[in-house]
């Protein structure tokens, strides 16, 4: 589908059509801040939520090559299981393992993973954080944990200390994708207690704070300069962000990268830039409806 077969908006019942798969997919923020995106730059195209439970995958992508599809951001569970029904997958995508943006350019499925460079343009543009020549502590080893670890590494992080419940997953993930520049402790040992008043970044990647107000790790150890950034966006201030705004450290939560990511995704979509501003705004409007 090429973007100057677009029609003027409104997009239309039979316009072009983009979605994010998921099982389940229905709580998605995705739409709320993409087709606002679309409207604004005169994409008349449609974005829509698909739940596809793992056993229609297959039926999906052979949808999905359809010259009315432009494309499709996938969420759990199908970020790996989609790999192998795509005719290509850029190598950044590869190299972690996962995707979460598929494109369709005339009929072939090109996967990419907007998870990573979305994550190092919320801590660059919303934080003012350039990780190049800096100590982080990153919390969790789980999918957030590879895109935000590619992104620190791929960034220029001097090293990056991986603290995990499971401490074989952490050890895992370091030696897959630490580029020889990060290291595995548990999640709960002194080691993490060591190293965090040497770390310019904390991340938590892990899920905890999001069900209950738990915070997995104290940042009362962090140096004064310190960073905080949770991929958490709901709750909206975590129990870890709290902690760490009470101590004065300059603490942001996950939403900037879920629209960061997104804005990635939308400019492989349609090749015009994604304006940002305005899908940060419509995220933040959905989630104080929601
Ligand atoms: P995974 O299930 O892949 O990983 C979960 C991680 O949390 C693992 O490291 C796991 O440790 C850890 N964890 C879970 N429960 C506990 C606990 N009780 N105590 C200690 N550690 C625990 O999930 P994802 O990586 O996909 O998601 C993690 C979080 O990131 C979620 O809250 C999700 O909403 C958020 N997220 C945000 C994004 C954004 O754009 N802002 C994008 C993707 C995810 P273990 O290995 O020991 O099980």
């Amino acid at each position: 589908m090429m973007l100057n077969s677009f029609r003027a908006q409104p997009a239309a019942h039979d316009s072009p059509l983009l979605a994010v798969i998921g099982w389940p997919a229905k709580h998605s923020l995705s739409p709320a801040f993409q087709q606002p995106a679309l409207d604004h730059v005169g994409v008349a195209a449609r974005y829509v939520i698909r739940e596809i439970p793992p056993e229609g995958l297959a039926a999906f992508a052979a949808e999905a090559r359809g010259p009315n599809w432009l494309g499709f951001n996938v969420t759990i569970p199908h970020k790996l299981a989609i790999m192998p029904l795509l005719d290509e997958i850029v190598p950044a995508a590869r190299a972690i393992g996962a995707v979460n943006t598929v494109v369709n350019r005339g009929g072939r499925l090109i996967g990419h993973n907007t998870d990573v460079t979305g994550f190092g343009g919320a801590l660059r543009l919303e934080a003012g954080f350039d990780p190049a020549g800096k100590r982080v502590a990153l919390l969790g080893a789980g999918g957030a944990a590879r895109g935000v670890l590619k992104g620190l590494v791929d960034a220029g992080a001097a090293h990056v200390t991986i603290a995990n419940r499971t401490l074989e997953r952490a050890q895992h993930l370091a030696r897959e994708l630490g580029q020889g520049r990060a290291h595995a402790v548990a999640l709960d040992g002194d080691e993490l207690r060591h190293v965090l008043p040497t770390c310019h970044l904390l991340v938590n990647a892990t899920s905890v704070g999001m069900h209950a107000p738990a915070a997995p790790a104290d940042p009362a150890a962090l140096p004064p300069h310190a960073v905080v950034y949770d991929v958490i966006y709901t709750p909206a201030e975590t129990e870890l962000l709290r902690l760490a705004r009470a101590r004065g450290l300059p603490a942001y939560n996950g939403l900037s990268m879920l629209v960061y990511q997104g804005g990635d995704a939308f400019e492989l979509f349609t090749g015009r830039p994604a304006p940002r501003d305005l899908m940060l705004r419509a995220a933040l409007a959905a989630l104080s409806r929601s």
